[in-house]
């Protein structure tokens, strides 16, 4: 797959980028289109920390089985690095692996107000599907900016939906350092072009999801489904009423078709627009399905033959926590002895 060429990799200063992908079912086209491709980026250039943050897996109860957990987090941590990321350039961990994510945690949610937790869409729309929502979904944003703050991380390389966790992470570490003194760095959001959202294909009203596509199959198309699974899933994508693409006119699920094909392809937008206008939607989804499913071959490649040696994975990811514990320590330590948690 192309790599994402972003005005970022043109500065010549090193920054500190940080992100994280959940342990909560099986990674999809979004999560690369979106995230995983502008870590694969970044790590040419900066200094980068990547996790599976399996602490945000708990926010929805019932969502990851306790037994499944474990073999979740190791498949994230598998679909991470066979998607490009080099545990020679890049630090992968496993969040609870490194506890002060849920210590600065607890500072941090000292000093958040609780209206600008619920103000917030994702918590809006996970707890809507919910009968009683944990408070852990509620804090799920002070703890991914705790993730992002130990790490005094300059850039957040995140899809569209998480834009405002990260401006959320900005507003707390200032916040922190206005009331205690400069703790943290305040962070920047990093979205790609044009593949910042990808939408569900049987609903393109809402993103893709990696935890509803464990309910629904046709919502999304995921890194590791074989051909078939993902033909047919783009044979069932919602298009419009038309007979044919439009492409001036199209409607959501078609411009998310159109946009995924540029995203795995790396082809211009006019060249797309031109092939395809006027085509039935038939032979767009022919195309997808074909681009789609030969850009994933190698990392499904890479993908089985790291879940067949999960010593070396677990070596990786032991060694990474290893790196990241001295890191957070350091900036755990100064956010305590400014809030007054030391002994003098
Ligand atoms: P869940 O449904 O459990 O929240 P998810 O699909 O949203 O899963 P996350 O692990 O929450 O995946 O997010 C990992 C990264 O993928 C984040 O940077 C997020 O912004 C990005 N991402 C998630 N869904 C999409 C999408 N549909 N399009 C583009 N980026 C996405
Ligand atoms: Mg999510």
């Amino acid at each position: 797959m192309e790599t994402s060429r972003s005005p970022v990799f043109e500065r010549t200063n090193r920054k500190r980028v940080f992100s994280g992908i959940q342990p909560t079912g099986k990674p999809h086209i979004g999560n690369y289109l979106g995230a995983l491709r502008l870590w694969v980026g970044a790590q040419e250039v900066h200094d980068c920390s990547f996790a599976v943050v399996d602490l945000h897996a708990l926010t929805v109860p019932g969502a990851v089985r306790p037994a499944e957990l474990p073999v979740k987090v190791r498949e994230a941590a598998a679909i991470v690095l066979a998607a490009g990321v080099d545990p020679s350039r890049a630090t992968l961990f496993v969040q609870s692996e490194v506890p002060a994510h849920a210590e600065l945690t607890w500072l941090l949610s000292c000093v958040t107000p609780v209206g600008w937790l619920e103000r917030m869409t994702q918590y809006k729309t996970k707890a809507a599907v919910q009968e009683r929502a944990s408070a852990g979904l509620l804090a799920y944003p002070v703890l991914q900016a705790a993730d992002i703050l130990l790490y005094r991380t300059d850039l957040v390389p995140v899809g569209e939906d998480q834009k405002q966790h990260v401006e959320l992470a900005r507003d707390v570490a200032q916040r922190f350092n206005r009331l205690f003194g400069e703790a943290f760095v305040v962070p920047e959001p990093w979205i790609g072009s044009g593949t910042a959202r990808i939408m569900g294909l049987d609903d393109p009203t809402a993103k893709m999801s990696k935890s509803v596509g464990e309910t629904r199959p046709g919502h999304a198309i995921g890194l590791t489904d074989p051909p078939e699974v993902i033909r047919r899933a783009i044979q069932g994508a919602v298009t419009d009423s038309a007979p044919a693409v439009d492409v001036a006119t199209a409607g959501a699920g078609v411009r998310n078709l159109l946009a995924i094909y540029a995203g795995v392809t790396g082809e211009a937008t006019e060249a797309i627009a031109a092939r395809f206008n006027g085509r039935r939607y038939g032979k767009l989804k022919v195309a997808v399905a074909d681009a789609v499913i030969a850009s994933l071959e190698p990392l499904q490649r890479r993908f089985r033959d790291l879940m067949a040696d999960p010593g070396e994975l677990d070596r990786v990811l032991a060694a990474g926590a290893e790196r990241s514990r001295g890191v957070a320590a350091v900036t755990l330590q100064r956010a305590s002895a400014l809030i007054g948690l030391v002994r003098r």
